[in-house]
C-alpha cells in the first residue's frame, strides 16, 4: 500500500489538491467516504480533538472504528487533525499521549499544532512529535503562524485582518521551522480563518475569505514541503483551486458540511438523512469546488 505521504507529495508535484474531510459527527465518516469512492477521487477523513471534545464524534477511537468499518484505502486515509499543545480555550494540553493512542490504532498522518506558542516553543513541541511518527512511519503535520477562529470569541472583522496580515505566516519563520523540526506538511496562514466552534455561533454562515497568493508563492519557495490551507469551508472557488498549484497540497474542511448535517438534522430529518446531505455536498466540492475527480489514478 503506498504510504499517506509518498500520495501527498505527489499531488503536490502534480498540483492536485487533497481534500481532507472533517468528522465532528460519526455519521459523517460513511457519507465522505462513499462520496470520496463514488468521484473515483483521494481524500483524508480526519477529525480533531475539539471534534471529540465539542461535538459528537466521542473520540478518536470510535472515529477511527467508523472508518475502518467502510474505508477503501484506495480512496481515503485516517488523519489526526489538531492536537494542540495550547487549544482554543488557551489550555494547555497533555498532547503526546493522544498522538500516540492514534497512532497504536492505524492513524496513517497526525497533526501537532503548536502555533499559539513561541516559535521556539513551537519548534521543540513539533521536533518531539516528528520524532516519534518517523519512527512509526507515518507524515507530520505543523502549524506556523496563526489561522484564527476556533476561538470562543467572533472574528476580527476580516477585512482588517486581510489588510493587517495579521497572524500570516512569515515566510523566513517558515523555512526556519520546517528546517529544525522536519514535518513533513506545513498548516500555513495567508487570508485562510477557521470557520466557528464556539455555542453561540457554530450555525453562523463563514465569512468568504480570500488568499493572499504572493505570500503563499513566498511560503512554497521557502518551505519545499507540501502546505495545508486550513478553514477551507467557504473560501473563493479560484483561489482554492489556485492555491493548489502553487504549494498547497491538503485542504481541511469542516464547517461546510457540519453546518450541512446539521441543518439538516435541524429540520427534522434522521441521522441517515442529514447523511446523505453530506454525501450530495462533498461530492459536489470534488466535482466542482476543487475539480479532483478521478485524482485517484494520478496520485
Ligand atoms: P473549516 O471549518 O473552516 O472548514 O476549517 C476546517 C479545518 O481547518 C480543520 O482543521
Amino acid at each position: 500500500m503506498k504510504d499517506t505521504g509518498a500520495i501527498v507529495r505527489s499531488a503536490w508535484e502534480a498540483g492536485i489538491g487533497v481534500p481532507a474531510f472533517n468528522v465532528p459527527h460519526l455519521p459523517m465518516a460513511r457519507a465522505i467516504i462513499r462520496a470520496v469512492a463514488d468521484e473515483d477521487s483521494f481524500a483524508l477523513v480526519e477529525v480533531a480533538r475539539l471534534e471529540w471534545e465539542k461535538f459528537s464524534s466521542r473520540s478518536l477511537e470510535a472515529v477511527a472504528e467508523e472508518f475502518h468499518r467502510w474505508a477503501d484505502f484506495d480512496h481515503v486515509r485516517l488523519h489526526l487533525d489538531h492536537v494542540p499543545a495550547v487549544d482554543e480555550d488557551d489550555r494547555e494540553v497533555d498532547y503526546l499521549p493522544i498522538i500516540s493512542r492514534a497512532i497504536d490504532i492505524g492513524f496513517q498522518s497526525v497533526m501537532i499544532d503548536g502555533s499559539r506558542l513561541p516559535l521556539a516553543r513551537n519548534i521543540e513541541v513539533t521536533l518531539e512529535v516528528a520524532e516519534v511518527t518517523r519512527e512509526a512511519g507515518i507524515p507530520c503535520e505543523a502549524e506556523l503562524g496563526v489561522v484564527l477562529g476556533h476561538e470562543e470569541v467572533p472574528l476580527p472583522a476580516y477585512e482588517e485582518l486581510l489588510r493587517t496580515g495579521r497572524g500570516f505566516t512569515d515566510p523566513e519563520e517558515a523555512s526556519q521551522f520546517v528546517r529544525e523540526t522536519g514535518c513533513d506538511w506545513l498548516s500555513v496562514a495567508f487570508g485562510n480563518v477557521h470557520g466557528p466552534v464556539a455555542m453561540a455561533f457554530r450555525d453562523r454562515k463563514k465569512v468568504e475569505a480570500r488568499l493572499d497568493l504572493v505570500r503563499l508563492e513566498a511560503l512554497a519557495e521557502a518551505t519545499g514541503i507540501p502546505l495545508v490551507l486550513h478553514g477551507g469551508s467557504g473560501i473563493r472557488d479560484e483561489d482554492v483551486r489556485r492555491a493548489f498549484t502553487r504549494g498547497v497540497a491538503k485542504i481541511n474542511v469542516a464547517t461546510e458540511i457540519r453546518q450541512v448535517y446539521e441543518a439538516a438534522l435541524g429540520r427534522g430529518e434522521n441521522e441517515e438523512g442529514a447523511a446523505e446531505q453530506v454525501y450530495r455536498r462533498v461530492r459536489s466540492l470534488i466535482r466542482e469546488t476543487y475539480r479532483v475527480s478521478g485524482s485517484r489514478g494520478k496520485v
